[in-house]
């Protein structure tokens, strides 16, 4: 069955939806995206998605667009429209298509920002069979650009590192600059030792992952020991457990790091728990 999906202002079938060629998100990845989960049916996190929107628009000097205010109601209209369960929403916002190429912005007055929402159906979400056996990462140099935190929709290079962790046998990889691990390829990274959960502190580096906010006020919360810094390889290897976040994925074990075992190899307590958590705390506070 073909979705519905939504084109500034307008929700067709997705055959029908189109965006001009020369839209500026299409020849320069000059835009910017979100993606909110959904879990029976509520939007899980759907405030900190739009205000870190909000963020990275403004610090690419981008306009809102018109139907800002209406982005709950979208939201809800798509889930109800294609019936979604568990999947996600992604939203993108772009500078919008100004007739021709053109490195110089367009008039944000004439040119408006391009607005493209669309579900995706993920049954099963929640109760992820994966998060029981955990992933293997590798690490691959960090070569991305300097403004991590904002989300651009500049994803060739996380592309190219799933690649070369699916080409090694693993399912994802960790980027690695001058010598510490930044994020994972469309994650945040952790690891746990000796009861304490380590992550890198927030900066230009690192995307400010929304489920990374939450994940660490409910460790607080229940109590736990959070370090916000950054680790190596090597510290990780020897570690107890490793984790990633992110929306569509909430907490997921790591269980290997270039080919070496993290802890005894297998899924362990600290993510469990934090996933249960995210998991039923998000559900309870969905709208
Ligand atoms: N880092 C990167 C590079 C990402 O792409 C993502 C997910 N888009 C995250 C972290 C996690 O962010 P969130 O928890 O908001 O999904």
């Amino acid at each position: 069955m073909s979705r519905i999906v939504y084109v500034n202002g307008s929700y067709l079938p997705e055959e029908e939806a189109t965006v001009s060629i020369f839209d500026r998100a299409f020849l320069m990845a000059d835009g910017v995206y979100e993606v909110t989960s959904v879990l029976g049916g509520k939007l899980i996190d759907f405030a900190g998605h739009m205000a870190r929107l909000e963020r990275s628009l403004n610090a690419l000097g981008m306009n809102k667009p018109e139907a800002f205010d209406e982005l709950l109601d979208i939201h809800r209209e798509l889930v109800t429209r294609n019936d979604i369960d568990e999947g996600m929403i992604y939203l993108q916002v772009s500078r919008g298509a100004a007739g021709d190429r053109d490195f110089v912005f367009p008039d944000p007055e004439v040119v408006k920002p391009t607005l493209v929402l669309f579900t995706q159906s993920k049954p099963g979400l929640a109760d992820n069979p994966t998060a029981k056996t955990g992933i293997k990462v590798i690490s691959i140099d960090d070569i991305r650009w300097g403004r991590r935190d904002i989300k651009t929709v500049q994803l060739l290079y996380p592309s190219m590192g799933k690649m070369m962790a699916k080409d090694a046998g693993a399912d994802d990889a960790w980027l690695v600059e001058d010598g510490k691990v930044t994020e994972g390829t469309s994650n945040n990274a952790y690891i746990v030792k000796d009861g304490r959960i380590i992550t890198r502190e927030l900066s230009t580096d690192i995307l400010h992952g929304i489920t990374r906010a939450a994940v660490l006020r409910f460790a607080r919360e229940a109590q736990m020991t959070v370090e916000e810094r950054s680790f190596t390889v090597d510290e990780a290897q020897q570690a107890d457990e490793a984790f990633v976040t992110s929306a569509s994925t909430f907490v997921m074990p790591v269980v290997a790091l270039d080919g070496a075992p993290i802890g005894d190899g297998t899924v362990g307590p600290v993510a469990t728990r934090l996933r249960e958590i995210y998991i039923e705390e998000s559900i309870k506070a969905g709208v």
